[in-house]
């Protein structure tokens, strides 16, 4: 008769756990990733490559652009 009650609390902490994984699954992730908002920004156009920058992202963005980094005349 223990084996019988132990084998029923083993399906009951599996069945807690399964039920707690699910719950995460459904839920997911709520908070989009770091540095991509949902709203849509300004974009800024980039003069020199003309690829379109979000206006928060320009310096970030420009500091690694080859060309706009690179202030080399006769480019
Ligand atoms: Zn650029």
């Amino acid at each position: 008769m223990i084996r019988l009650l132990f084998l029923a609390l083993l399906i009951f902490i599996a069945w807690q756990l399964l039920r707690r994984w699910l719950a995460q699954q459904r839920s997911g992730p709520q908070a989009p990733p770091s540095g991509f908002s949902a709203e849509p920004e300004s974009l800024v156009r980039c003069e020199r490559c003309g690829i379109r920058i979000p206006a928060s992202q320009v310096a970030a963005v420009r500091a690694n652009c080859r060309q706009c980094g690179n202030d080399q005349p006769g480019g």
